[in-house]
């Protein structure tokens, strides 16, 4: 079957038609999809996307969705929020957040790349999907992977958060724990699909997962009014989603359906995993991997798959790149709480941290509109938080009980 779409080489621009592979056989470059632009500009307009269901398969012409697919799980269309509170906090006028930490299944963005993947893996005949993970996308696998009827086998780091791992097993997955850090179980993925006939989302399915991240970018644009806005601010791991955002805004101008304009794009990662963001603090061509050492362990890969074009897009787009510390990480999931009502991930608080250096450093200056990417949700990740907050002893449920109790607390609160 012919598709709209076509596995096409980074480097030498050879066309591999459609395949589980995500390596150009000739010069080893990773391979991106390549669609027919202007086959899609007929259809993909703004009224005719207007219409369509209220999730990211509206989208499908700039999506590798095998012809005749089925969507069986609304997925996308998180809210984007204007976040004049924690704004106000952190020196930005025109703020938004785009709100990842409640997307459909499993509360984080890699919802939207699973989603594309299986679709693939369900035309190239896969019964047992699997993935390496540092904690969410072993999530959105196994979740996905039940509702469609595939196997799962998913491959964790050992030290993962007990929410993510529990997250995974509750949808009856297989989960093998490695004893070992996420580039170390990305290797062992590698061999083992080469064993297996499995679809790894992120390894022989990866060109078609990473497209499922330029959903977040068509979002914003189609939430803002059809519109980009000034500065992007996106959390990376192996540097995917950065890039496929900025692929997703070029491919709107492309088509005409937004005005031609800049968006500077900003990487945020854990200065305890950094390679991304130090390389291009250097302004060097090639990222040197780190061992990951954060509580941000969604962002935990010292070896990014897609590094070099994340400081590539960050660079041409006129953008920066910052990273934070544990403690800021910390403190900045508190701050967009008490401001914004949002519990994000650790991973949250690295953007938002992030954001805030950017500000003082003058990068991204208080009038521009800013959107801020959060990516997954606190819940998931609170051993973070692991004695920030004290549980108090139970009072009697009896009104005198609590007029003693407030009675304390205020005394308590006008000394401190
Ligand atoms: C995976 C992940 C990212 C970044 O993903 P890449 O595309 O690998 O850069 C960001 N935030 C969260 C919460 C994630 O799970
Ligand atoms: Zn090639």
């Amino acid at each position: 079957m012919t598709e709209h779409y076509t596995l096409r080489c980074r480097e030498c621009n050879r066309d591999w038609g459609n395949r589980p592979s995500s390596i150009c056989e000739d010069c080893l470059a990773p391979l991106d999809v390549k669609y027919d632009l202007d086959a899609a500009r007929s259809t993909f307009t703004r009224e005719n996307i207007a219409r369509r269901p209220v999730n990211l398969w509206r989208y499908s012409e700039l999506l590798p969705i095998p012809a005749g697919y089925k969507p069986e799980i609304p997925v996308g269309m998180t809210p984007l929020v204007s976040a004049a509170r924690l704004g106000a906090q952190i020196g930005s006028r025109r703020l938004y957040i785009k709100n990842d930490a409640v997307n459909f299944p499993t509360l984080s963005f890699k919802d939207r790349v699973v989603a594309v993947a299986l679709a693939n893996a369900k035309a190239f005949g896969f019964q047992t999907v699997s993935c390496s993970s540092t904690g969410n996308l072993a999530n959105a696998v196994a979740a996905q992977a039940a509702r469609q009827g595939f196997d799962a086998w998913i491959f964790i780091p050992a030290d993962l958060e007990p929410a993510k791992i529990l997250g995974t097993q509750i949808f009856g997955a297989r989960l093998v724990r490695i004893a070992g850090n996420y580039d170390q179980v990305n290797r062992l993925c590698s061999q083992i699909g080469e064993r297996f006939q499995w679809g790894f989302v992120n390894i022989n399915l990866r060109p078609y997962y990473a497209e499922g991240s330029k959903t977040v970018g068509y979002e914003i644009a189609e939430q803002l009014g059809w519109r980009l806005p000034d500065n992007i601010v996106v959390p990376m791991a192996g540097g995917s989603l950065i890039t496929k955002i900025y692929k997703a805004f070029n491919e709107l101008i492309a088509l005409g359906i937004v005005e031609s304009k800049t968006v500077r794009f900003f990487g945020a990662q854990a200065t305890g995993c950094s390679p991304i963001s130090s390389a291009v603090k250097r302004g060097a061509d090639e990222i040197d991997p780190q061992k990951p050492s954060t509580i941000a362990r969604s962002l935990a890969i010292g070896n990014p798959a897609d590094g070099l074009y994340a400081t590539r897009a960050i660079r041409s787009s006129g953008g920066w790149s910052e990273d934070v510390s544990d403690a800021e990480i910390v403190t900045s999931m508190e701050l967009l709480a008490t401001t914004e009502g949002i519990f994000g991930e650790t991973a949250a608080g690295v953007t938002v941290g992030c954001a805030k250096s950017l500000i003082e450093q003058g990068r991204i200056r208080p009038d521009e509109e800013t959107v801020l990417c959060v990516t997954g949700n606190g819940l998931k990740t609170t051993d973070a938080l692991a004695g920030r907050y004290t549980v108090e002893d139970a009072i009697e449920p009896r009104l005198v009980a609590f007029e003693k109790y407030i009675g304390q607390a205020m005394a308590v609160s006008a000394v401190s």
